[in-house]
């Protein structure tokens, strides 16, 4: 039995503020809210994160998710909404079973995004090449 936090919770072993549960799939509202109505969706099947979840559950997740985010939105009267996940410590993973972040975005809500580099053409060109060598 692996020890994971969010498998005790989706077999109700440890409380947690879930608004929806279907046979592939629970919602929650997460613990340290980035935002006002951050939710956490998750497949029950336990995987560490995307890369290595089979596409069938997958499947069932994102278009969960999609239902969820437009609820959300309506529901928090945001006038966005950012959907990731983190694969990976590097990345920010703290919780190693794969879970999406829906965290809603309000025009005003000061929170800093991505910063942008510059890049050059050529190195664009050279990456995009070692990617397709790849797939
Ligand atoms: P990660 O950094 O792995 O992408 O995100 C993990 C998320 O899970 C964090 O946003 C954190 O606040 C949330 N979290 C961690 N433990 C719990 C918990 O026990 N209950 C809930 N509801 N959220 C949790
Ligand atoms: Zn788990």
């Amino acid at each position: 039995m692996i020890d994971c936090i969010f498998c005790k919770i989706i077999n109700h072993e440890i409380p947690a503020d879930i608004f929806y549960e279907d046979e592939n799939v629970i919602a929650m509202m997460d613990i340290k809210p980035v935002s006002r109505g951050h939710v956490l969706v998750i497949p029950k099947k336990h995987s560490n994160d995307l890369l290595t979840t089979d596409d069938v559950t997958l499947h069932h997740v994102i278009t969960k998710i999609k239902e969820i985010a437009i609820a959300l939105t309506k529901t928090v009267n945001a006038q966005g909404i950012n959907i990731s996940t983190n694969n990976g410590a590097a990345a920010g993973q703290a919780v190693f079973h794969l879970h999406f972040h829906l965290i809603p975005r309000f025009s005003s809500d000061g929170l800093v995004s991505w910063p942008h580099h510059d890049s050059e053409p050529k190195t664009r060109a050279q990456l995009a090449e070692e990617i397709k060598k790849n797939l």
